[in-house]
């Protein structure tokens, strides 16, 4: 049996008093908990996140660490511009989470070169002096060598250029390992509701409630907050053995200007993450599935573009972005740009934004506390200067499960396949595959038959079906 560290951060959650309760743990609520930790202010920081850390949308999304590119469309450069600054940070500060990815645009008819060409010239101008590497182009035969499935009618020329991937469930738990070793308390499966002058917790794995004691609340609830209009916008991806021969990902731009890339995906580098769409979502943040036209929608854009390919899907998975209400634009359109903001209550609200801006999100959102809560101290944000610690995870199942449970909190058997590895996103998941994964757990965690049963069972029907 493991020595279990959420029950003892559970119990300090209880009878401690808290100067900042963080509400959230995806990337949001992680970046911030460390941010302030980081800055040595004194303050003593709890962060709760009612599911597992990153089971929202930081764990579910396109994975990478990028400028943008489709954003220059919108003329948003200043977004551009802050997320290819934060990709060149994320790259210095966690190297062994984000690395530079190579993408291909495959240019067709006459106007495809000279139009990206001249975006990706203002990308390299954005980035800098911190860019990864200048954008280059193919010719179509070079783009058709490199690629040799692609679509050749009308098949011009290609563009190569750089951004970043993320293990994105990795680097949220990463940064929440952080908080905790720098003093945080944190705590998943613990919901938190408030009213002015109370906060109420939930174990939301025994139902058990207790109020706690907290001074200043950040609203880091993603899709499920409350705080201001939000638009769900919803974004989904299937999972396809390899599509691409090279090890370069795809961006495609469809006629609306959305973009769809084919991302190399994998442990051993044999599949095709496909995605995202963007349509809007009214049925809640529980309740998150693709649907039949988002499936077609990216089943013709591979037959599109693979012509010959004549895989089938293997699984899906779908998330939500919060961005900000902004009347009369599409749901691709609407911007990305975030917000922080108190209500009269005292809590400090965050949402919108982008996964890859989150470290200058959290640290704008930390300036805006410590002006409260610290008056007159100078406590710079370190998170840009500070490298989070390394992983390596064990290649067995037995210890990767044992690591996921004891290090990282996995409670449930969904915790290690989607946030600790993405075995999940893997493979169409059947009883036979999971059977081990969960023993194990069983064996660490003390379950019954029937909760390990349970477990499975539970797998098995909320997995994407393809
Ligand atoms: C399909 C898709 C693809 C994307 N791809 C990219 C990309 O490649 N690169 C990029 O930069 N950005 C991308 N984004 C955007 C990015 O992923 C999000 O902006 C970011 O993950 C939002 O993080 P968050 O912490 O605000 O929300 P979340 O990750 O959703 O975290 C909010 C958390 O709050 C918890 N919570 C809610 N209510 C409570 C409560 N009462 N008590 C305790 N906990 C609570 C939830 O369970 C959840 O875990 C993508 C978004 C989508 C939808």
């Amino acid at each position: 049996m493991i020595q279990d560290r959420r029950l003892s951060n559970l119990a300090r959650l209880r009878s401690e008093r808290w100067d900042v309760l963080v509400v959230g743990g995806g990337i949001n609520g992680a970046g911030i908990a460390r941010d302030l930790v980081l800055r040595e202010a004194g303050l003593k920081v709890a962060l709760v996140e009612k599911d597992h850390f990153a089971s929202g949308t930081s764990g579910r999304n396109s994975q990478l660490i990028h400028g943008g590119l489709r954003y220059l469309k919108y003329f948003d450069f200043g977004l551009v511009s802050d997320a290819l600054h934060e990709r060149a940070t994320l790259l210095r500060v966690a190297p062994g989470l984000v690395q530079p990815l190579e993408f291909l645009i495959p240019c067709y008819g006459k106007t495809d070169r000279w139009f990206y060409g001249a975006g990706l010239t203002l990308y390299d101008a954005l980035a800098g002096g911190r860019n990864i590497g200048h954008h280059r182009a193919l010719s179509g035969a070079e783009t058709a060598k490199l690629e040799p499935e692609l679509a050749r009618d009308d098949l011009r020329a290609g563009l190569l250029f750089f951004d970043g991937k993320v293990h994105s469930a990795r680097l949220v738990i990463e940064n929440i390992l952080d908080a905790e070793a720098h003093g945080a308390c944190v705590v998943n499966y613990a919901g938190a509701r408030w009213t002015p002058g109370e906060v109420e917790i939930r174990d939301t794995l025994t139902g058990e409630e207790f109020p706690i004691r907290a001074k200043k609340i950040v609203n880091a609830t993603g899709a499920w907050s409350t705080g201001a209009p939000l638009r769900l916008v919803r974004g989904s991806h299937l999972i396809y053995p390899r599509i691409q021969k090279g090890s370069e990902a795809i961006a495609y731009f469809d006629e609306k200007g959305r973009i769809i890339f084919f991302i190399p995906w994998g442990e051993n580098d044999d599949l095709t993450l496909v995605g995202t769409t963007d349509i809007d979502h009214t049925t809640g943040p529980e309740d998150v599935r693709i649907s039949d036209g988002e499936r077609s929608y990216l089943k013709s854009i591979v037959a599109r573009l693979f012509p010959a390919f004549r895989g089938e899907a293997i699984t899906s998975y779908s998330s939500l972005r919060p961005l900000l209400a902004e009347s009369g634009r599409s749901a691709t359109a609407t911007s990305r740009e975030h917000r922080i903001w108190e209500t009269a209550d005292g809590v400090l609200h965050i949402s919108g934004g982008k996964y890859t801006t989150y470290r200058e999100m959290s640290e704008e959102l930390v300036d805006t506390l410590l002006r409260d809560v610290a008056p007159g101290r100078d406590l710079p944000c370190r998170t840009a200067t500070t490298p989070l610690p390394g992983f390596t995870p064990p290649k067995e199942m037995a210890p990767r499960v044992e690591m996921a449970v004891e290090r990282e909190f996995a409670r449930r058997l969904q915790d290690v396949l989607y946030v600790s590895t993405y075995w999940g996103h893997e493979r169409h998941l059947d009883r036979a595959w999971l059977e081990p994964v969960a023993r194990e757990m069983q064996e660490l965690l003390w379950w019954t038959e029937d909760r390990t049963a349970r477990e499975i069972s539970f797998c098995v029907e909320q997995q994407g079906l393809p």
